[in-house]
């Protein structure tokens, strides 16, 4: 057996700067990037003065995400000098080159292997796996209690408000053993909320037929309710939960409710409608678009009452109507969703919406939204009020002397609301708590341990 090699102290690994953009599937992507450049040995640097290179992960949502982005691409250069970029914004053309061409390469999103290669190029480095160890669970960017857990790439719909598909390519689903191994090594480190995230949840495995993989030697089924049902095996004797988001409404998805029921998986769905008008859907080519949607919303509940229903709206799509948007009103009270997010339609560069007639005039669009949110208000405020005098499990996010903050089953972490804690006795961060819900308010609860 060859010696072990040592690497003397003095020899410090060099330290790669890492900025992370936009939504959850590029919060997985950077976890991605940070994971491997540990396991090559690199370290990572906390401020631009100490990095010797640094990694931007940008977004190109929006207008408001593109120049956040191009901000911090600009704040690197100008702090650290030596800059890589990598994410949708890297995707979108030549912007970033075009605004600022000192940067050292430009990739794409989910593109770990072109960045470290980049990485490579402008800081070789020596890899010594006998004392570069990461955890098997790689390196994560959210709390050690909750992961996202990304189990698609891309996206095979073509909304006509979304230029995802352009910069993130069609759906690639990632091998179901691959995606329960990384869950499994997620629970062993602690984890104890997992959130399932891809462009459309509920399509998983449509672009390999379903495919039959395997996972501790026993097949499983590339498909969303068979991948639930696994997930929700994983806690053992602690509880574990699992969070579907960016489910849309296919009759499949039925399946996962009973799940929900038996308390496999939370009862929480995460399903982005963004209109009620179905002209307005089918001009907006949404998945799923000439389903029933409050008809659906109605038997999951009769199934599972205690589903959260979580959505995202668009007001002000182009040529939406008084009408239309009215209908938009009725359909928010009669589904009385309990978590609602509400955009102004913005004209995304290379978005096809761009290109329908009659745009709607932008202070139309401010007061649509006005109205929407607070017609969803008044609604959230009244379904949270039925909470108080209920005992409700909390997973506890932070502690302090004065309080706890955690979240019920009905709140995923940074969109939703949150439950605070009365300090009766210490409490920690990726504890569970029975929780007597003493108050409420538009989008939060108060309770103390009962
Ligand atoms: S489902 Fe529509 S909005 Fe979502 S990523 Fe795909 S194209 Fe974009």
């Amino acid at each position: 057996m060859a010696p072990e090699r040592a690497r003397p102290k003095s020899t410090a690994a060099p330290k790669v700067g890492f900025v992370s953009l936009g939504c959850p599937k590029a919060l997985v992507d950077s976890e991605r990037i940070l994971t491997q450049l540990r396991a090559e040995g690199y370290a990572v640097s906390a401020t631009y003065k100490d990095a010797d290179l640094v990694v931007v992960n940008t977004c190109g949502f929006i207008d408001a995400a593109v120049t956040e982005s191009l901000d911090a691409i600009g704040e690197a250069l100008a702090e650290n000098g030596k800059v890589i970029v990598t994410g949708c914004l890297g995707a979108k053309g030549n912007i970033v080159r075009e605004t600022h061409p000192r940067v050292l390469a430009v990739t794409g999103p989910h593109a770990t292997d072109e960045v470290m290669a980049a990485v490579h190029q402008h800081l070789p480095q020596s890899h010594d796996p006998h004392i570069d160890l990461i955890p098997p669970q790689g390196i994560k960017l959210t709390p050690r209690h909750y992961a996202y857990l990304k189990i698609a790439e891309g996206c095979n719909h073509r909304c006509t408000f979304c230029i995802i598909p352009s910069m993130r390519g069609d759906l690639v689903s990632r091998p179901v053993g691959d995606v329960m191994q990384e869950a499994e090594n997620l629970v062993k480190a602690g984890v104890r909320e997992l959130l399932v995230i891809s462009q459309d949840t509920s399509a998983y495995g449509v672009d390999i037929k379903y495919r039959t993989g395997f996972w501790n030697g026993r097949p499983l089924k590339t498909r969303m309710t068979e991948l639930a049902v696994a997930l929700g095996s994983l806690g053992g004797s602690a509880p574990l939960w699992v969070r579907l988001h960016y489910v849309y409404p296919y009759p499949h998805v039925d399946e996962v409710i009973p799940l929900m029921a038996d308390g496999k998986i939370l009862p929480y769905l995460d399903v982005p409608f963004q209109h009620a008008s179905p002209r307005i859907l089918k001009a907006m080519k949404r998945p799923a678009n000439s389903e029933n949607n409050l008809g659906r919303i109605q038997r999951w509940r009769q199934i599972c009452p205690e589903l959260t229903v979580r959505s995202t709206f668009i007001v002000g799509f182009p040529g939406e109507t008084d009408a239309e948007f009215e209908q938009l009103l009725d359909f928010l009270e009669e589904a009385q969703l309990d978590r609602v997010g509400c955009f102004t339609y913005s004209p995304v560069d290379g978005a096809k919406a761009n290109e329908l007639a009659e745009q709607v005039p932008a202070a139309l669009k401010e007061e649509r939204k006005a109205r929407f949110m607070e017609t969803q208000q008044r609604i959230s405020t009244a379904r949270l009020k039925q909470k108080v005098g209920q005992t409700l499990t909390v997973l506890v996010d932070t502690y302090t002397t004065k309080g706890a903050i955690g979240r019920s089953t009905a709140d995923a972490p940074e969109i939703d609301g949150v439950v605070h804690i009365k300090p009766s006795r210490s409490l920690k961060a990726g504890e569970f708590a029975r929780v007597k819900i003493t108050a409420s308010d538009t989008h939060d609860l108060r309770g103390v341990v009962a």
